[in-house]
Parts: structure tokens; C-alpha cells; sequence
């Protein structure tokens, strides 16, 4: 019988952030499928409210790998500390989220362990009693699906692929695992995070909204002009009220390397579609962009689509888009911003 471990590191506040609840929804439903013991491993500084968080999420046993050294992202103790989970729980199937942490320790813990990993997994499903793990490749043009008899299988689950895991708190009753640390592990220390400011911030994975952006922003309108300033305005003015996650063309984001206006939030990591990302949120608003299927392969995974263009033959017209709005995209998101 196939034992199952859910790990997951915790986040400064002590919590488990949504990326490890989409895994943990993952793993108790492949627990359930597979008739199989579901045993949580977490690793932080002090993990006993991250295991209170998920204490009703059905595990035998709550496993945990304390202490300072383990609070933060260091490959050395990050792998120490997954291998002794899996060795303590006798682990055959591991599945944790595919945070950057996860993707870099895991895959050497499989090999130390004589297992597998597979990372980016997008789909888990259970056919006549036989695990299968989906994953796409080629720039999110092929999935293929992956069955494996080696043991222990570690499989990292991207984050949104999956429901997040909402049983209530509870309190569970935590194991240590002693896992010591030879100086030699303790190199790399994290000295600091920068990050961008929240506004400056302006890729959101958990954002309800992906709003993108075309080059038609940049272009010169009816009264033969740009209003690239203005264009700025509505966009930002947007994205702080409605939280959006912002996305862009390709032909918008290359503009700065072309020497003409541009938008300076904007970055190549905005650029969705075949040589960009190809982000997953529920709704998508594409603004002043031609809706080329270069760019909306990059849509794959957006639910709900909509576009405002002002050409009615568009990509967008084309079966690319739920709704598509032939209107001006600036008198449109105008009246958006005033009501919103
Ligand atoms: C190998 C390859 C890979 C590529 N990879 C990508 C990729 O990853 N991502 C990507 O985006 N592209 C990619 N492209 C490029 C892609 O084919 C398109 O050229 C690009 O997406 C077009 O961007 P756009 O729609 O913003 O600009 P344009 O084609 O210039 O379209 C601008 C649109 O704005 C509209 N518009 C103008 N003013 C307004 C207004 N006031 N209101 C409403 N609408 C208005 C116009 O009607 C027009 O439809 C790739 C191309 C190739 C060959």
C-alpha cells in the first residue's frame, strides 16, 4: 500500500501559504483515491500553527523538522529535512508545492532516496488503482501524462493547477523529527528579501483578473496623436483598484528596446503567450492587443475570456475570446475606473 507525504515549508508568519494548500488538496485526494495513508511533513522554524492550520485534513500523523535552521530557503537544510520526513514516514508517494524552495531541494532528495521527481505537475488523477501525473511541456503546447513504478515518487504541484485545500483549523498533535545539521549545511545564510514595492509589484499568480495589455496603447488614435501618458493613467488606476494581475503583448513590452513610448511598468515577465508566460487566472481582460495566436497560447489556462479592440476581425473575433468589445479601449476603461 501506497503511503502518502504532504510537505510543505512554512512561511515567515509561522502560516502555510495557498500554493501549499493547493498541494495539500492534491495529496488528500489522491490519498482518498488511492486508499492510501496521507502523513504531513512540515519544516519551519516552529511549525505547530501551520500543522494547527491543516490539523482536519485527514493525516495518520504530523510530522515536523524544527528550529532556526530550517526557517529559511537553503538547498542544505531543505533537503536534510525533506529526507528525513520521507525516511520517518516511510514515504512512497511525496507531494509538496512547486514553490522555488520545493523545486530545488526536492529533486535532489529523490535522487538520495534512489527515487523520482516530477516537477510542475498540473493534474493528479487515479485510473484502476494506478497513480498518473500530468505535466505540460513545450511551452504549454503538449501534457503528457506520466505513470512511475520507482519509489518513492516525489511530485511538485503547481501552484493554482489545483482547488485550495479549506478545512478548518484544529489542533493536531506534532512529532519532531531531529534532523542535526553539520556546519557544513549552514553556508548559505538569506540576509535580506528585496522586493518590489506592492504597487511596483504588478504580477499577481493569485489575482482573480489578468489584465492585458496591447500595443495599441502606444499607437496613435483618431486625432492622429499618441496618449501614452494617458494610457498610463487608466491602466495603473485600474490595477490599483481592481488588484489585477497585469499581463502584455509581446509587441508592447519589445517597444523600450525600440526606442519608442512605452509603459514603464512593464517588463518582458508581463509578456504572455508562446515566448512569454502563460499564466492561470479565472478571468482575463485583454485591452488594445490584436489576439494573434502567438499571444493567446498564453490564454490556455484563462477561464473567461474578454477583449476590447477596435478591429471587429481581430484574433479576438476569431474564436479567441468569449466576448469581444469593438470599442475604444480608452473611453471604455475610463468608465470602468469611474465606476469601479
Ligand atoms: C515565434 C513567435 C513568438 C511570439 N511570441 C509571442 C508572445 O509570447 N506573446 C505575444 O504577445 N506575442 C508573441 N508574438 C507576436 C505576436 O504574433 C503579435 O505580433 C503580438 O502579440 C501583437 O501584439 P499586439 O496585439 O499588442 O499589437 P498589434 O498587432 O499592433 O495590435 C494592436 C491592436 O490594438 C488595437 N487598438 C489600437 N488602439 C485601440 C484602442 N484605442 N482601443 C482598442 N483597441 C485598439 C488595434 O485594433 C490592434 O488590434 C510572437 C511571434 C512569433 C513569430
Amino acid at each position: 500500500m501506497e503511503t502518502i507525504l504532504f510537505i510543505a515549508h512554512t512561511e515567515i508568519d509561522g502560516t502555510l501559504a495557498k500554493s501549499a494548500l493547493d498541494a495539500l488538496s492534491a495529496a488528500t485526494a489522491t490519498s482518498a483515491s488511492l486508499a492510501a495513508g496521507l502523513v504531513v511533513g512540515l519544516i519551519g522554524e516552529n511549525t505547530q500553527s501551520a500543522a494547527n492550520q491543516i490539523a482536519l485534513c485527514g493525516a495518520s500523523k504530523f510530522l515536523a523538522v524544527n528550529g532556526a535552521d530550517f526557517s529559511q530557503a537553503r538547498y542544505a537544510s531543505d533537503a536534510a529535512a525533506s529526507e528525513a520526513l520521507a525516511k520517518a514516514a516511510g514515504a512512497t508517494i511525496i507531494i509538496a508545492p512547486a514553490t522555488s524552495r520545493a523545486n530545488r531541494a526536492l529533486p535532489g532528495v529523490a535522487q538520495r532516496l534512489g527515487g523520482r521527481a516530477d516537477t510542475h505537475a498540473a493534474g493528479l488523477g487515479v485510473t484502476d488503482g494506478k497513480l498518473s501525473v500530468t505535466r505540460w511541456y513545450y511551452r504549454q503546447r503538449m501534457e503528457a501524462v506520466v505513470q512511475r513504478t520507482t519509489r518513492p515518487w516525489i511530485i511538485l504541484v503547481e501552484a493554482g493547477s489545483q482547488p485550495t485545500w479549506l478545512g478548518a483549523a484544529g489542533t493536531a498533535v506534532v512529532e519532531t523529527v531531529a534532523v542535526v545539521l553539520p556546519d557544513s549545511s549552514k553556508r548559505t545564510t538569506v540576509t535580506g528579501i528585496r522586493s518590489p514595492a506592492a504597487d511596483a509589484q504588478t504580477i499577481r499568480p493569485d489575482a482573480d483578473l489578468l489584465f492585458v495589455t496591447g500595443a495599441g496603447w502606444t499607437k496613435k488614435q483618431a486625432d492622429g496623436q499618441t496618449h501614452v501618458k494617458e494610457a498610463e493613467e487608466i491602466i495603473v488606476g485600474f490595477l490599483k483598484k481592481t488588484r489585477a494581475s497585469l499581463g502584455s503583448s509581446k509587441s508592447l513590452v519589445d517597444l523600450g528596446g525600440e526606442g519608442e513610448a512605452v509603459l514603464p511598468f512593464l517588463t518582458h515577465l508581463n509578456q504572455v503567450g508562446q515566448t512569454g508566460a502563460t499564466p492561470r487566472h479565472p478571468k482575463g481582460l485583454s485591452t488594445c492587443c490584436h489576439g494573434e495566436e502567438p499571444h493567446t497560447v498564453g490564454w490556455r489556462f484563462i477561464n473567461e475570456r474578454r477583449a476590447i479592440s477596435l478591429d471587429p476581425n481581430c484574433g479576438w473575433a476569431r474564436g479567441k475570446a468569449d466576448v469581444l468589445y469593438v470599442a475604444d479601449a480608452f473611453a471604455v476603461m475610463k468608465k470602468v475606473n469611474e465606476m469601479a
